[in-house]
Order: C-alpha cells, then sequence, then structure tokens
C-alpha cells in the first residue's frame, strides 16, 4: 500500500493558497490527506473522521470554528498516520506553540520566520525537542530567501564538517529593488525618497514602508543563518543594526506623513552614495555574518561595479557563502519573495519530511 500522511495548514493567504493550489496538483507516490485546513485565524476544514478536505473546493465550502492550539495538537495526534504542521503564517502565537507541537511528534514545514529569529531559547528548544525520540522534524526553507535554496545547502555544509567564515547577502526584495534602483553602476541623480515611493506604489513595500527601511526584517533572516552556522545570536535585537528611517521620522505617526517629509533627508543618504560612486562602488542593505570579525551586522556595504551584488536587478535576493570548502564563495540568487517561489520551498520541505516520517 502507498505511504501516506496527515497534512494540516494553518493559513490561505498569498503563500497559504498557493501552498495548497500546488499540493493540489501534486503527482508522488506519497498520499497527503489534509485533515485540517484553517483558512483564517477564525474559519477551518476539518471533521472528527479525519475525511481528508477537498482542496478544490476549500475556498467554498462552509467552515467551523478553529481549533485552539492545544486541541489542534489533541486532534492531530488522535488520527493513526503521522502528521505535517504547515504554517503559512506570519502569527508569533502559532510560532510559540511549535516546541510544544514538535514535542508531540508534529512535524513542521514553514515559511514564518517568528520562531526561528525570536529568543535563542525557543530555537534551542525546536531543536532539542526535534532531536529527541519520537520528536517532529522541522524545515524552513523559506523563512530566507523564499524558495531560494539556501537554509538547506548551509546545514548540509555546516553538518559535514564545514566551517562557515562569512555569510553576506541582501535578504530583503523590498530593500533589494530600493538599492538596486537607487545605486547604480552608471551615475544617477535619483532620489532615495523618490525610489521608496515606487516602490511603495508597486507594492514592494508592506503598508507601512518603515517596517521594511527598519532593517528588522534582515535582522531576523541574518539571525537564522548565523544560528544555522553555530553563531548563538540572542535575538535579532542584540546585534548592530542600521535603519534607513532617519531619527527624527521614528516617531512619525502615519506612513503618509513619513513619506512626505523623507525627501528632506535625501542629501544625507545622496552623500554617501556619490562618495561610493567617486571608489567605483555601489551602495547595497546587507546582511552579514563574520566568523573572523566575530560579528553579525545588518548594515549599508560598498560594492565594487564587477561585484555580483552590485550588478542585482529588480527585487531578487543574493547569498554569498564563504567556508573552508568554498575559499570562493557559493553564491545563491534569485527571486526572494513571491507566492509561487515562496509556496514551492515550503512543499518541498513538506515532501522531504513525508519521505522521512
Ligand atoms: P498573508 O497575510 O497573505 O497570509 C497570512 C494568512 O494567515 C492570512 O490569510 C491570515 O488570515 C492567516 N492567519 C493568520 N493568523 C492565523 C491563525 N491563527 N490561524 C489561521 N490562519 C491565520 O501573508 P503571506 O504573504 O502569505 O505570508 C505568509 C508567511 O510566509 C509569512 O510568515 C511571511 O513572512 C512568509 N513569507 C512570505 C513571502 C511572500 O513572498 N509573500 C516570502 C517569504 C516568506
Amino acid at each position: 500500500m502507498a505511504k501516506s500522511v496527515n497534512v494540516a495548514i494553518i493559513g490561505s493567504g498569498v503563500v497559504g493558497s498557493a501552498f495548497i493550489n500546488q499540493l493540489n496538483n501534486l503527482k508522488t507516490a506519497i498520499k497527503y490527506n489534509v485533515v485540517y485546513l484553517a483558512k483564517t485565524s477564525t474559519e477551518a476544514l476539518y471533521s472528527k473522521t479525519y475525511q481528508p478536505v477537498n482542496l478544490a473546493t476549500y475556498q467554498t465550502e462552509a467552515p467551523q470554528p478553529t481549533l485552539s492550539l492545544p486541541d489542534l495538537v489533541t486532534f492531530l495526534k488522535g488520527a493513526s498516520r503521522p502528521t505535517i504542521l504547515v504554517d503559512n503564517t506570519s502569527s508569533a502565537a502559532i510560532a510559540d506553540y511549535y516546541p510544544t507541537f514538535i514535542k508531540e511528534g508534529i512535524s513542521i514545514a514553514t515559511p514564518n520566520k517568528k520562531a526561528f529569529s525570536s529568543d535563542l531559547k525557543v530555537w534551542n528548544e525546536i531543536f532539542s525537542n526535534s532531536e529527541a525520540p519520537n520528536g517532529g522534524l522541522v524545515y524552513h526553507e523559506a523563512t530566507v530567501g523564499a524558495g531560494l535554496p539556501i537554509i538547506g545547502p548551509l546545514r548540509d555544509l555546516v553538518t559535514t564538517g564545514d566551517k562557515v567564515e562569512k555569510i553576506e547577502g541582501i535578504f530583503s526584495g523590498t530593500l533589494s529593488y530600493i538599492f538596486n534602483e537607487f545605486s547604480t553602476t552608471e551615475k544617477s541623480d535619483v532620489k532615495f525618497s523618490d525610489v521608496v515611493k515606487v516602490a511603495k506604489k508597486l507594492g514592494y513595500t508592506e503598508p507601512d514602508p518603515r517596517d521594511d527601511l527598519n532593517g528588522l526584517d534582515v535582522a531576523r533572516k541574518v539571525t537564522i543563518l548565523a544560528r544555522i552556522s553555530g553563531f548563538e545570536v540572542e535575538s535579532p535585537t542584540s546585534f548592530p543594526v542600521e535603519s534607513l528611517i532617519p531619527k527624527e521620522l521614528e516617531n512619525i505617526e502615519s506612513a503618509a506623513e513619513f513619506l512626505e517629509k523623507l525627501p528632506n533627508y535625501d542629501g544625507d543618504i545622496q552623500k554617501i552614495k556619490d562618495e561610493a560612486f567617486a571608489e567605483k562602488k555601489t551602495l547595497r542593505f546587507v546582511g552579514k555574518v563574520d566568523f573572523k570579525e566575530n560579528k553579525v551586522s545588518v548594515e549599508i556595504g560598498k560594492y565594487d561595479f564587477d561585484h555580483p551584488f552590485s550588478s542585482l536587478k529588480g527585487s531578487d535576493n543574493v547569498v554569498s557563502i564563504k567556508t573552508e570548502r568554498y575559499p570562493n564563495p557559493l553564491i545563491i540568487q534569485g527571486a526572494g519573495a513571491g507566492s509561487e517561489v515562496t509556496a514551492h520551498g515550503v512543499l518541498a520541505d513538506t515532501l522531504k519530511i513525508a519521505e522521512r516520517i
């Protein structure tokens, strides 16, 4: 008989709906029974007898209230098959519950960064519970660089004995776009505030662009890569993170007022750009893990015109991983956001777990 596993999906937003669609069109030997699907934080589809949810019609089916997290554990443990929980939300409450799910033998595939980039205590709990007998497995490739293969290859290098020397990368699609447009290898007078406004208009930024410009999202991703490489980062606020928000505009209430006042500060960043240009360098917003300097940081970096970071296009992500085995760094580049690429990263993790449980 073909192997089959149970799947519980939480979230059906941008990534969640693409994930459901990809899973519904999957052709593999393993059978995936979706026994629980929380469409939102209040509406879910499931049945007491674990009948699979129909992924072709889930949008129109009448939902029930979602189960609380403890009740969800009980429900999933009551089934006869092993279960993979797919968390396609950015919920901190669900992330905080990962150690319990894993301890109870439920595996997790997720693009949600929260659990892996909060306190080190949570990270240690997740992975020690996972390594315990009967612990669930945890895969989170899409937490850094969306569907790009970064976490898997980095883990493979580290677990086989390679030593990371330096990781450097552009991990925000939004800030990639902003700097690729702002600082080019050709002379340009484009203003920083104008690029931010265009990025917002194109839907690349968060509703309040300060949520991108504060660097915290990049800091979370760097925290994850640093920890995998063996750097015990306490939290994403425990190392220097350069914010692109002028100090005076940090406490302004509305995003609209922030954007209106941002042009007043164009001169400061323009000066840094002009100085870099004179040295034949571009500016890029990068996250770094540097073992030689014993330093983790998020900052504006300067890169020679012929460096791979200088020729980045659109909103691509790129990461350069220098190790003992790869003194010429391993470079991974491509789309670092988007529903289909992110969903494929989560689904590929789901398939890996299914093969291993
Ligand atoms: P989204 O806001 O479109 O979707 C999130 C969904 O989760 C919403 O439908 C919301 O109703 C649901 N939700 C929230 N709390 C819930 C709960 N308690 N129970 C059930 N459902 C709940 O966001 P998204 O863009 O799909 O992102 C999902 C995750 O993927 C996030 O963690 C995000 O950081 C990550 N991610 C997204 C991208 C991307 O390109 N969109 C790339 C990489 C990683």
